[in-house]
């Protein structure tokens, strides 16, 4: 029989090379209105042992792994023929190790969406057991809620620092109370504030998301001065960004309907996007843009001497004609684009202008973005 651990669903982009152990399973609060990744599912608890048992069978992996690519002539080795050979066999988890193997065997994701909300002397036992028994690993990383840190003591967050924790990915989609009540967020700006000062007191490197466009047309200005502030209070290593999309059957898309909640266009996430960064300060955080969402994903870099470079950008955006901003968002949501300069390729831009003016003619511009926007997910 295959030897198999368990694994959850989710992982952030940042962590495609990393080895996924799953701690909890689901999301102990899954109540976010604009969220779906873990609708329908129940949270529940793994215990120690079988997390253990699951690092153990990690262990036998990769000596399989080892033991295959001997016995195929690769002498031991993870090379490009090894990693296809193994995908052809169909066995994902034997797959999913070789793959980490061969990026170096470092970085590890403890899944699922808030696996800290375990007894902190159980993480710390599951984290040393970890480094004892895969000693290649230098990095690992989970997810985490304000809500569950902030209950959490410096000394706790030290001693997972100390046991091998090396980052925390936050959700704080925004700094406005306001807007964290809209969706649901079961946390205050005060716990965000909290909890991140407590994680960067401990030395784990803390990442936070914020959501462009979260606060709908209402709160769109409050969102950007607030989330703004929250972060200044908090200088996380990373401020990850993302763009919201509605997606269906979630209660966000439900407030859409019954006209509680209404989004910004792409340029006015923009401007919210300006007025956001305009206010960061005092602070070294990386700003990333790491998702395809963004609809400006150059706009990202290191704060305080990048923020010049990141504004003009997005006043390069805001600058543009109608129809060339037109041109552009649907270019980038239909893949054509990633970067505006790519609009600089006459053919390309040809294209995406033809298809702009079919779209609008046939009534069909304003779906066709919701539909691309929805596919990337
Ligand atoms: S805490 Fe995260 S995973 Fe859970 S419902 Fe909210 S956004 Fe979704």
């Amino acid at each position: 029989m295959a030897l198999s651990f368990e694994q959850g669903p989710i992982r952030p982009p940042s962590e495609a090379a990393s080895l996924l152990l799953r701690l909890t399973r689901n999301c102990p609060w899954n109540k976010c209105a604009f969220c779906r990744s873990y609708k329908g599912e129940t949270f529940s608890r793994r215990s120690v042992e079988e997390i253990k048992n699951d690092i153990d069978t990690v262990v036998k992996l990769c000596r399989s792994v080892r033991e295959i690519s001997r016995k195929s002539g690769f002498g031991g080795l993870l090379n490009l023929d090894m990693l296809i050979k193994l995908y052809n066999s169909g066995d994902y988890q034997l797959f999913h190790v070789a793959s980490w193997l061969h990026n170096g065997g470092k970085t590890v994701f403890l899944q699922d969406a808030n696996s800290l909300v375990m007894k902190t002397a159980d993480v710390v036992e599951i984290l040393k057991y970890l480094k004892e028994r895969l000693p290649s690993i230098e990095r690992v990383t989970t997810y985490a809620r304000s809500s569950t840190l902030a209950r959490k003591s410096v000394e706790e967050l030290t001693a997972l620092k100390q046991a091998g924790l090396s980052r925390i990915h936050v959700g704080m989609e925004s700094g406005s109370d306001e807007v964290l009540k809209l969706i649901n967020k079961g946390a205050t700006a005060q716990q965000h504030i909290e909890a991140g000062r407590r994680v960067k007191q401990s030395g784990i490197s803390l990442s936070e998301y914020v959501i462009l466009g979260m606060g709908g047309k209402q709160w769109a200005r409050e969102h950007a001065l607030e989330t703004a502030r929250v972060l200044n209070m908090i200088n996380p290593d990373f401020i990850r960004l993302r763009s919201l999309t509605v997606a269906e059957g979630t209660p966000l898309s439900q407030k859409v309907q019954n006209g509680e909640f209404e989004e910004e266009t792409e340029a006015e996430v923009l401007t919210g996007e300006k007025l956001f960064i305009e206010h960061l300060d005092g602070i070294q955080s990386n700003l990333v843009s790491d998702h395809s969402m963004n609809l400006l994903e150059e706009v990202q870099g290191k704060l305080p001497a990048d923020k010049p470079a990141m504004l003009a950008t997005i006043d390069r955006f805001l600058a543009l004609p109608e129809r060339e901003k037109q041109n552009f968002i649907l270019g980038k949501r239909w893949g054509v684009y990633r970067v505006l300069d790519d609009m600089r390729d006459p053919s390309q831009y040809a294209r995406v202008a033809a298809a702009l003016d079919r779209l609008e003619k046939e009534g069909k511009y304003q779906a066709t973005l919701s539909y691309l926007k929805n596919q990337v997910i």
